[in-house]
């Protein structure tokens, strides 16, 4: 199976009707884990890496070119993303290294400075073929990535602000904040979602999976998130034992493996995949 982009994962989720899962990594051992519970439920996923995670490849480059060669040989399709990215030199990198959808997040400036800053990035680097995510509203939480204990319902998206924001970017995806929080459990705010789903006519991400229960997973599917991210709870079994020398999970790998399997299961329980 050859990787795939971002945007045709995408496409065939919202066709198809169910929530793909992306999944936080931080080496090459935790990616075959994960690879390993996509397969046994048969259902396509995002690998992808923020810049936490790149410190144990040491470059996008690097972790592009290994989790890519664990791809190849997987059977069921797997999208390469670029997580939380602010730079053109980052998705440049990723671009040359086999990464196939990324995501721009200058959400903590104002409206129109998040939407220029986009332009020039696409501007520069055509990743329409791929798939583009944004952010509007401030998810925070207390990740590896992002520690804001200061959040409050004002860093919420606005439905408004969503419409235009899509309009101005043309992101192929919106990621949210309505309540899910990177690291931590949080309250779906589903009134705000309707709006955001009347309003934005694009897959819509949610940050913060670890935090959500599984309960949840139809009903956000139903309004309209085709993408939700896994990095606390996945990383918590990665910390447990892990070898600091080698990033190798060593018992944790079928925890890891069962753990994926469990949430591929539960957001894709139809095990819906094309062979591309
Ligand atoms: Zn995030």
């Amino acid at each position: 199976m050859v990787r795939v982009s971002g945007i045709s994962l995408l496409n065939h989720a919202s066709h198809n009707n169910y929530i793909l899962p992306a999944f936080n990594v931080s080496s090459v051992d935790m990616a075959q884990a994960i690879l390993d519970g996509s397969k046994l439920a048969k259902s396509p996923i995002f690998l992808q890496t923020n810049q936490k995670n790149i410190q144990s490849f040491l470059t996008i480059k690097k972790a592009g070119k290994a989790i890519n060669d664990l791809v190849q040989k997987h059977p069921i399709p797997v999208a390469l993303h670029l997580d939380h990215a602010n730079t053109l030199e980052e998705v440049q990198e990723a671009k040359s290294n086999h990464y196939s959808s990324f995501m721009l997040d200058y959400s903590t400036l104002p409206l129109e400075e998040n939407i220029n800053k986009i332009k020039v990035i696409i501007n520069t680097i055509n990743v329409s073929a791929n798939g583009l995510e944004g952010e509007l509203g401030v998810i925070g939480g207390q990740s590896e990535l992002i520690g804001d204990a200061t959040f409050t319902e004002s860093l919420y998206t606005d439905p408004d602000e969503a419409s235009y924001f899509v309009e101005k970017t043309q992101v192929d995806s919106l990621a949210i904040a309505i309540g899910a929080r990177h690291g931590i459990a949080g309250k779906i705010n589903y009134n705000l979602l309707n709006k955001i789903q009347i309003n934005v006519n694009k897959p819509l991400v949610i940050h913060g999976g670890s935090g959500i229960n599984k309960k949840s997973f139809s009903k956000l599917n139903q309004h309209g998130v085709k993408k939700i991210n896994f990095g606390t709870a996945i990383h918590n079994i990665f910390y447990k034992n892990h070898n600091s020398e080698n990033f190798s999970l060593g018992n944790n790998k079928k925890e890891l493996t069962r753990y994926v399997q469990l949430i591929c299961n539960d957001l894709n329980s139809k095990n819906q995949y094309t062979s591309y």
